[in-house]
């Protein structure tokens, strides 16, 4: 079996005399969260154009210890594909603006690359040389990441997905294998938000009320109580009514927990009444992997501090309901 390590050359020192002004590269780090995720099980597809003699040498030793060496592959389909660890994943990203690189990838005279947004944002200059940038595409690397497959970060919370390096990041902005925590105080459960549904339900039950969609349920919260956990009885759908107060009033708004961009949405309507005046907030709960107490509140309703000041606990009319999902173009 094949072992591949791809790094970084630590110094290019075979650039030759004709560079003109040749400056030390920093060593760029990619800082934004999910970075160093992307390291792993590559794999390589296509051809593996194996000579002829060495062909019948593997295919003869398969026949002798009687197993597929491509079985022993992780995700291998026996399609010729090969494993790869990639020991520093960043040779797979623009060194200027540290996306991950599609095709094309350009190339100076000195062998610097750059993504095609690159090219035109640096006016085709290699910043590290400055010869012309912009022209020469470097066709090797381009075979490079067409043939890299790789497996989403949230591969053993179930997703399944196999892509292409430049659509990494992409999927996993929007990937519904996301891990979410459990709301529960001090509990440190992580997992799909069906999982974390599940594990609601089985131990912290009785620290939330149980609520149904479409029906108006009266909730109760105390001052100094920063939020209340809903769970659906049908479902096990998990949300929060955030409660945060000042000197003007108490601020609250309904969040579900749930991967960022999962394709269901809710809305849901806050009502708060002292019997003259009533207080309205009509919303799209905003889905979170990773609610805390400390969460900032968005798209909140304000309940002036007479009105709270009025009623202990505070009374609050919470419906909740299923949007229709609108699908706009995606392939879903
Ligand atoms: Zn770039
Ligand atoms: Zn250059
Ligand atoms: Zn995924
Ligand atoms: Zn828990
Ligand atoms: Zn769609």
């Amino acid at each position: 079996m094949a072992r591949f390590s791809v790094g970084r050359e630590e110094d290019d020192n075979d650039e030759g005399p004709s560079n003109p002004t040749r400056r030390p590269e920093p060593k760029r780090r990619r800082t934004t969260a999910g970075t160093f995720s992307c390291s792993g099980n590559f794999r390589l597809s296509g051809d593996r154009r194996l000579p002829v003699r060495e062909s019948e040498v593997a295919r003869e030793n398969r026949a002798i210890s009687g197993e597929d060496p491509d079985q022993n592959l992780e995700g291998s389909r026996g399609n010729g594909s090969i494993s790869v660890m990639l020991s520093d994943p960043d040779v797979l990203d623009c060194p200027i603006c540290l996306e991950h690189l599609s095709v094309p990838v350009f190339q100076c005279e000195n062998g610097h690359i750059a993504c095609a947004s690159c090219c035109t944002k640096i006016a085709n200059k290699c910043p590290s040389c400055c010869w012309p940038i912009g022209y020469n595409r470097c066709r090797a690397l381009e075979k490079v990441l067409e043939s890299v497959k790789v497996s989403c970060v949230n591969k053993m919370y179930g997703c399944k997905e196999i892509l292409s390096y430049s659509k990494k990041t992409d999927h996993e902005n929007a990937c519904i294998y996301v891990p979410c925590f459990c709301p529960s105080h001090g509990c440190d459960f992580l997992g799909t938000s069906t999982n974390v549904y599940a594990h609601f339900r089985d131990k912290h039950a009785s620290s939330a009320e149980h609520i149904f969609f479409n029906a108006v349920h009266p909730i109760h919260i105390e001052k100094d109580q920063s939020y209340k956990i809903l769970q659906m009885r049908t479902e096990g759908i998990l949300f929060i009514i955030n409660h945060a107060s000042d000197r003007v009033g108490s601020a609250f708004n309904i969040i579900c927990v749930g991967p960022a961009r999962q394709k269901r949405r809710f809305s849901y309507k806050l009502v708060v009444t002292d019997g003259e005046s009533s207080f309205k907030l009509e919303s799209v709960a905003e889905s979170m992997p990773n609610w805390s107490e400390s969460s900032p509140l968005k798209k909140f309703l304000v309940v002036p501090r007479d009105v709270v000041n009025s009623s202990a606990p505070l009374k609050l009319n919470v419906f909740i309901e299923e949007k229709e999902y609108v699908c706009n173009g995606c392939r879903c």
